[in-house]
């Protein structure tokens, strides 16, 4: 077989996946291995800004362990061998963002609800040591990022996936989008309380440094209020002082079609002003990523 025709076959190879998409993460400067681990697109949260689809129904039901294993070591072997770069979707990335970046587990619902969640994630970190123990140029240790909403941290499977990420270069995203119990009702519309998810974060974050993912938005034209945003900061605070350790905040608004309507992005002065309000009151890292005025 050729290089090209190699190259082909890789190509439809990946496009056919239906659990692992390589995605260019400019933020992360590479290619990104998304896992989806909620194939059915059922979620136990119900946020307002939501970008899954859900009015199509997904052909893929269930995770298949083996064939979403087989997807992840075939594509990666595309991504590092660099027969990625050959495909139409990625013959434009430019040399400097021509890296794995990492693998992340998110997909079209909460990941961590998948009931073999801990077995996955230990099968899935076996795949990345046995590629990286076979590149020929060493390179930087690929990541495991788990992208979250936190909600069954207590679980002890839940627990023991978190392990597994932490001896596998993991880092975990963990989503808090409310200041208020009124406000994360509003916005995640979920019968987990809000508690609930507070303690979990501070729970993980105990046991090892975790990213914060929070959204803002306007609802119904109104941005979040002086006092919300106040009470996010608080809730930060509370999460620190007993000894969870955050090592970055990272601000986002809207920047792809949401669940509702009545949701739109913030202007970027306005996710400037929250870093800068989240900097001030708790001395934490913090990042603006901007939305699309298309929404
Ligand atoms: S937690 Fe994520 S997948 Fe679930 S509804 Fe919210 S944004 Fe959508």
């Amino acid at each position: 077989m050729s290089t090209h025709q190699l190259h082909a076959d890789h190509a439809r190879l990946f496009e056919h996946n239906r659990f692992v998409y390589p995605v260019l993460s400019r933020r992360s400067g590479g290619i990104s291995l998304g896992v989806n681990l909620n194939p059915d697109k059922i979620c136990n949260f119900d946020c307002i800004y939501c970008q899954v689809d859900r009015r199509s129904q997904s052909e893929t039901r269930f995770v298949e362990t083996e064939a979403l294993i087989k997807e992840l070591r075939t594509t990666l072997e595309i991504v590092t061998s660099g027969a990625i770069y050959d495909t139409p979707k990625f013959q434009d990335v430019p040399p400097h963002l021509r890296r794995l970046n990492d693998i992340a587990f998110s997909g079209d619902g909460e990941p961590t609800t998948y009931k073999n969640f801990d077995e996955l994630i230990e099968k899935c970190a076996a795949v990345k040591r046995d590629m990286e123990s076979r590149l020929e140029v060493p390179q930087p240790p690929i990541k495991l990022v788990l992208i979250t909403n936190a909600s069954m941290f207590h679980r002890p499977h839940v627990q023991r996936g978190l392990k597994i990420l932490d001896e596998n270069n993991g880092e975990i995203w963990a989503k808090l989008d409310a200041g208020t119990d009124e406000y994360y009702h509003l916005i995640e519309r979920t019968p987990i309380p809000f508690r609930q998810i507070l303690d979990n974060i501070t729970s993980a974050a105990r046991n090892r440094p975790l990213v914060i993912q929070s959204i803002f938005m306007r609802v119904n034209g109104e941005p979040p209020s002086v006092a919300e945003l106040e009470a996010f900061c608080d809730r930060l605070n509370e999460i620190t002082s007993v000894g969870g350790q955050l090592k970055l905040v990272q601000i986002y608004t809207i920047a792809r079609r949401p669940a509702e309507s009545y949701v739109a992005p913030l202007s970027d002065a306005q996710v400037d002003d929250i870093v800068a309000l989240v900097k001030q009151r708790t001395k934490l890292s913090a990042i603006a990523y901007y939305g699309s005025a298309a929404y």
